[in-house]
């Protein structure tokens, strides 16, 4: 059905232009990979299927969230422009958990979308060393083990040292809404074979399936009867360095937003809040057999953490009602997102459920809500470079490697394009560890772990997480970035000055006395903060900086208290986990544990831990409940600290 049809081609035409790296594909993990690749010196091209889509947010128009907040900062500080796009572009920003501790306070914008994709392309287009041109690849090439280049359709070969491959969800991607089905890789693009030729490789390909909510007309929307959710003020941004943001007086057609005295000013708009009722619930159920997802034609596992509407009323037939966000896609369209009915129900459901939603009376459909199945690669069949291990110079990022979301994506397609670039240099490879950054976890999971659902960055999958703030990525990551030549060297000058303000504070918060207490114990107490500081020490450095010195004051005891509670657990992974344990039996697990487990039927923790999925969190619980239950006899003094490294870590989270 894949094949590709009509075309024969008889002579194939070759790019004069040798590249150094060839990247195919313009989404997310694409630009980031591209902008890598070119940033540390490669000759670089983009292929894509269309130049329009470059940086399309397939799905939801917002950038960030938790755990993906602190992936985009992280990305932010090795020099990528995610961050910095989705600040000059964004309509609405908010810092999520602000009540809760710092490592798990989290940045996220609404983005005006085509601005987004605009302001993206421009960047892309204006970045040395890197060319894009329109084309669809269909087979990668492949010599003695080595990838040498591509073909394209139109019968062009292009020669290259390494090619990243970031097709996200085009791979034999077929769309369903109702009773119909076609080829694509998202609504009005078409899907890609390319698969057909990783498979003849000898690539293992899987099969997965996402889904997207209707976009309504705003005219049609009766606000006044939903809740209004606005952004902060003042907005938090993503870039460390957003303050050239609106300065440069030419190609900043599609930048929104501006950074002017000391101040980053945005136009914000709202967000709304609404509910499905009974009726709604009614109406879906109705109509399941219509459903391609419960009528059985949608075979690719779907997304455990984003499940669509038709799925959550029958997995939570108790819930009487589930909350919806109506998100803006822009500051010139009419278009809204509606956040929590994803869904692929036929279009005459859609629309009748839609009506039965208090505000949506009267609610027109922009674009019907679908589902899209598509092949991933399980990536297990990488290296932690993200180069394949089957296939020498041939590296995949982004939702073809299992992940779901614009931010996992991106990461990963900055890690392929460094290394992609640094292998062609002949310098050392680019690996963050996971105790120094999410985007270490995301790609250690991902590669040792594998994934068999989609896989999503959650704060809990992070063992280090209190030390993985998204407020101290640029301290964590700039000089790893900087030595790989991913950073310039203007960029790095501001960095160390800021070092050494931080330096400068930390030295005056130890060497400084208040009534004979170091500010550096005054700052571990709750209710002593920087506004306490007296007016000579505050004014000193920055209010940022000295915000900075007070957190890491703050949290240094738990953080410390951390690694040692995971030194301890990496200590147990021999510790033996009976035959036959019921898992429902440990309060506290959550359900995808309990399921995982109960399928794996692990013999050793060390073996839960390697476990798809499982977290650190999971480890911890059940290390414990076997102690508490003298399944593993160890003395109880171990029991006790076991309970308080628990109860340490829910309490920071
Ligand atoms: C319907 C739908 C619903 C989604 N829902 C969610 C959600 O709820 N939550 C969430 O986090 N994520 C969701 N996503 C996923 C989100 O869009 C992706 O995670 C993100 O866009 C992945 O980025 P990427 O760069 O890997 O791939 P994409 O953004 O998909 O980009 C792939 C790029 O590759 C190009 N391409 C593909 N094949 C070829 C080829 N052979 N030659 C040249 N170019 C090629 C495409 O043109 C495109 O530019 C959804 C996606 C879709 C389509």
């Amino acid at each position: 059905m894949f094949a590709t049809e009509l075309s024969v081609i008889t002579k194939m035409y070759t790019l004069p232009a040798e590249y150094d790296v060839i990247v195919v594909g313009s989404g997310h993990a694409g630009i980031e990979a591209a902008l890598a690749a070119s940033r540390i010196g490669c000759r670089t091209l983009m292929l894509t299927q269309n130049l329009d889509t470059i940086g399309q947010m397939s799905c939801n128009p917002a950038i960030g969230g938790p755990a993906k907040g602190h992936i985009v900062r992280e990305i932010d500080a090795m020099g990528g422009a995610m961050g910095l796009n989705a600040d000059a572009t964004g309509i609405q920003f908010r810092m999520l958990n602000r009540a809760k501790g710092p490592s798990v306070r989290a940045p996220r914008a609404q983005c005006d979308k085509k601005a987004y994709q605009f302001r993206m392309k421009a960047i892309l287009e204006q970045t040395e060393n890197l060319d894009l041109k329109q084309a669809t690849v269909s087979e990668v090439l492949v010599d003695s083990g080595i990838a040498v280049g591509v073909d394209t359709d139109l019968g062009v070969r292009i020669a290259r040292r390494s090619v990243i491959v970031t097709s996200g969800t085009f791979l034999r991607g077929l769309l369903h809404v109702g009773e119909s089905s076609k080829r694509g890789g998202r609504m009005a693009d078409a899907s890609s074979t390319l698969s057909t030729s990783l498979l003849q490789l000898g690539f293992e390909v899987g099969r997965f399936k996402t889904g997207t909510p209707c976009r309504l007309d705003a005219r049609s929307v009766d606000f006044p009867q939903c809740q209004i959710q606005r952004g902060d003020d003042p907005p938090p941004p993503f870039a460390f360095y957003h303050d050239a943001i609106g300065i440069s007086s030419c190609n900043e057609i599609f930048t929104l937003n501006h950074y002017r005295d000391g101040k980053f000013h945005v136009e914000q708009l709202p967000c709304w809040i609404t509910h499905t009722t009974l009726r709604t619930h009614e109406i879906i159920r109705a109509n399941l057999h219509r459903s391609p997802l419960y009528g059985g034609r949608i075979k690719g596992t779907g997304p455990r953490y984003c499940p669509s509407i038709e799925d959550k009323i029958v997995k939570f037939s108790d819930k009487t009602s589930h909350q919806l966000f109506l998100e803006p896609e822009g500051r010139h369209t009419s278009e809204y997102y509606v956040n929590g009915i994803s869904t692929s129900l036929p279009y005459d459901v859609q629309l009748e459920f839609l009506r039965s939603i208090p505000a949506l009376e009267r609610a027109e459909i922009m674009r019907p809500g679908y589902a899209v199945e598509y092949d991933y690669l399980p990536p297990h069949q990488l290296s932690p470079t993200l180069e394949t291990k089957l296939v020498s110079g041939l590296y995949l990022a982004g939702q073809v490697n299992g992940t779901s979301g614009y931010e996992e994506a991106a990461a990963q397609g900055l890690i392929a394009g460094a290394n992609a670039a640094l292998k062609v240099q002949g310098r050392s490879p680019l690996v963050l560890d996971k105790g120094e950054a999410y985007i270490g976890v995301l790609i250690d999971d991902l590669v040792n772990k594998g994934t068999d659902e989609h896989y999503r960055m959650f704060t809990s999958r992070a063992e280090n997480r209190l030390f993985l703030r998204h407020d101290n990525a640029d301290q964590r990551l700039t000089p790893r970035a900087f030595s790989s030549g991913l950073i310039t060297h203007t960029r790095w000058a501001s960095f160390r000055k800021k070092i050494d303000l931080l330096d400068q504070a930390r030295q005056m918060a130890t060497g400084t006395k208040l009534r004979g207490t170091p500010i550096s114990q005054l700052f571990k107490r709750p209710d002593f903060g920087v506004k306490d500081l007296p007016a000579g020490t505050f004014s000193s450095v920055p209010t940022a900086v000295w915000e900075l010195i007070e957190t890491d004051f703050k949290y240094e005891g738990y953080a410390a208290r951390q690694s040692e509670q995971n030194r301890r657990l990496e200590s147990r992974h021999q510790q033996a986990i009976p035959d036959g344990l019921d898992y429902n039996n440990i309060t506290g697990l959550r359900f995808e544990t309990r399921q995982k487990l109960a399928t794996a039927r692990p013999t050793s923790l060390g073996q839960v831990a390697r476990i798809s999925g499982i977290t650190p969190a999971d480890i911890l619980i059940i290390s414990i409940w076997l102690s508490k239950s003298n399944l593993t006899g160890r003395p109880s003094a171990q029991r006790e600290a076991d309970c308080m490294d628990l109860q340490c870590s829910r309490a920071r989270l």
